[in-house]
């Protein structure tokens, strides 16, 4: 074996939450190394949703208008139809108003974005790349690993030579999916449902589908039959690009016995050519880990929660941690954050995926009340009444599933050892609606300033104190410095966004969600830095 090498994060996984995570470190000028054992090629599509949280992340690493542009083109309708047939029947049209183009909404700059993974992961590869503290290697799997008080001993196989390599971490990240080394050796156990259904998705070229019916341009097609839902198409690029979902409940034999040419010809006719791009199957779960990290290991992703796609959460979830993760690691390795910040991750996080996990498995399971959808397709009066009555139902409990900004952006970090709870009553937690507050734990609010920025332009690198009404931040400023922590203060002359935080002084952590706030300096200020800091 060459001699060792060292670092200060190695991270296992080049998918979308290795990525971030390095991206995130790198922005930081953090040492890592990412070890993805696959040639970084991605044969099939995965997730499509980029949330306006995650959009947020993008725009604060210069790449948000990269993914806008790579995806679905923006005139493209982000519209859901449920229907019998491309050339059946309408059941239901559900608008998704905050997806998609450019136009900011009242509470994020950022709208969801469809950028499937076909091109999300290489962006973020990209801009990996062009951080000059991190090392990107591909055919590289991590075999075995070891902690000690001071780090993290790995032995990594490069795939290519078949050598064996050491590298010598002072943290190990795995965000290496669903099975992986890490999580098995660390005694990680996944709670919850390990199968709730059985799945496989189909890759397909078809030209201009819509051409060849009258239900016109939507982002997903869900078809419904006298069964319930059958299957659905997903536009991916606007133009030829689709992906087939097929679900088989608990019957796993019949996804091996499935004819996929009778269903394309079934569901989209057999006068439509296509090509068949690529297939993979796939176990829907419903588990979150009972622990994500153990001394200097940390889990993130599919590695510590996996759900359905209903609602597009998956992805969303992981980067999450990775951002939580990236500026406490950082922290950690420049010496002004303390060990506390390393167990405040599970405490964040887990609570979130949690109720991520939840959420999509209610939108995996939840459907229509009427039970009996015989006729669902038929030509007559009684067929056109019962379509009436499952549409309305479509629409009342299926929205949320597609317009979920409270998902999203609403998540809180109430139990954190590391945010200052000031007793004051959350606001409501919603799927679809997202109310903003500077509440300790939340995300701060989006507002634009005068210079046209938004607020959460403000944040990402230290702290920021925001100070409004003429309030001094100086105490806190002078406590932060005392302790080394990377600090700022922004006073805002705006009433609008004074309104909107709330108090007079709000300090955000770098990861933009509020730690502290307050109307005046507080008593022991270097008490409250050491809080924050993870060092009480
Ligand atoms: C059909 C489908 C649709 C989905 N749709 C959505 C959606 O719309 N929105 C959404 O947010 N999510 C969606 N998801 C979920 C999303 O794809 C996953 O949540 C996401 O890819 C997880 O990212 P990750 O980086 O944690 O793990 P992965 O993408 O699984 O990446 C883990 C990587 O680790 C590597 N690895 C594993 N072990 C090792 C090792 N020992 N050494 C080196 N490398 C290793 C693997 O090769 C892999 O590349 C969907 C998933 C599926 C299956």
């Amino acid at each position: 074996m060459s001699e060792v090498e060292q670092t200060d994060v190695l991270i296992v996984g080049g998918g979308p939450v290795g990525l971030g995570l390095a991206a995130d470190l790198g922005a930081r000028g953090v040492r890592a190394i990412l070890v993805e054992q696959g040639d970084g090629r991605i044969d099939h599509p995965r997730a499509n949703t980029v949330n306006s949280r995650t959009m947020e992340f993008c725009r604060r690493w210069g790449i948000a208008e990269q993914v806008r542009e790579s995806g679905a083109p923006p005139d493209f309708p982000p519209d859901i139809i449920y229907l019998t047939g491309l050339r059946g029947h309408e059941l239901a049209r559900i608008a998704r108003p905050t997806h998609g183009g450019r136009a900011a909404l009242p509470h994020t700059p950022e709208r969801s974005q469809r950028c499937n993974q076909l091109w999300f992961d290489p962006i973020l590869r990209g801009l990996v790349r062009s951080k000059d503290s991190v090392s990107l290697r591909y055919a590289t799997r991590l075999e075995e690993f070891s902690q000690d008080a001071d780090g993290v001993d790995a032995v990594v196989r490069d795939l290519a030579s078949g050598d064996q390599r050491a590298i010598r971490a002072r943290y190990l990240v795995a965000a290496c999916g669903g099975a992986s080394v890490v999580p098995r050796a660390l005694g990680t156990r996944m709670e919850g449902m390990p199968v709730l259904s059985y799945h496989l998705n189909v890759f397909l070229r078809i030209e201009r589908l819509w051409e060849h019916h009258r239900m016109g341009k939507a982002a997903f097609y869900i078809f419904v039959n006298e069964k319930g839902r059958d299957a659905s198409l997903i536009e991916l690029n606007g133009t030829d690009l689709w992906r087939l979902g097929l679900a088989f409940g608990t019957d796993r034999a019949a996804r091996e016995r499935v004819d996929v040419p009778a269903i394309i010809s079934r569901l989209i006719g057999d006068d439509i050519p296509y090509e068949v791009i690529s297939s993979l199957p796939w176990t829907c779960r419903s588990i979150v880990a009972d622990r994500w990290s153990e001394g200097r290991v940390f889990l993130a992703g599919d590695a510590v929660h996996q759900h359905g796609p209903a609602g597009g959460f998956g992805m969303n979830t992981g980067m999450g941690d990775a951002v939580d993760l990236g500026w406490k690691l950082a922290a950690m390795v420049q010496g002004w954050g303390g060990e506390v910040l390393g167990e405040s991750y599970q405490a964040e996080r887990k609570p979130v995926a949690a109720r991520n996990v939840a959420e999509a498995t209610e939108n995996m399971v939840e459907f229509v009340d009427t039970p009996d959808l015989r006729g669902i397709d038929d030509d007559s009066a009684a067929g056109a009444a019962l379509r009436e009555t499952v549409g309305a139902e479509i629409m009342r409990n299926k929205t949320k599933q597609f317009v979920s900004d409270g998902i999203a952006l609403g998540y809180r970090y109430d139990a954190s050892p590391v945010v200052l709870n000031d007793g004051s009553a959350p606001p409501p937690d919603t799927a679809m609606i997202y109310h903003q507050t500077s509440r300790p734990g939340s995300r701060a609010p989006h507002a634009f300033l005068a210079d046209g920025r938004s607020t959460i332009d403000l944040f990402g690198r230290g702290f920021v104190l925001l100070c409004f009404g003429g309030a001094s931040g100086a105490a806190i400023a002078a406590a932060a410095a005392a302790r080394g922590v990377p600090f700022e203060v922004a006073a805002i002359d705006d009433d609008d966004i004074a309104r909107l935080y709330e108090r007079r002084l709000v300090l955000v952590r770098p990861d933009g969600h509020v730690a502290w706030r307050g109307d005046g300096a507080p008593a022991d200020p270097l008490a409250i830095v050491d809080r924050l800091r993870g060092a009480a």
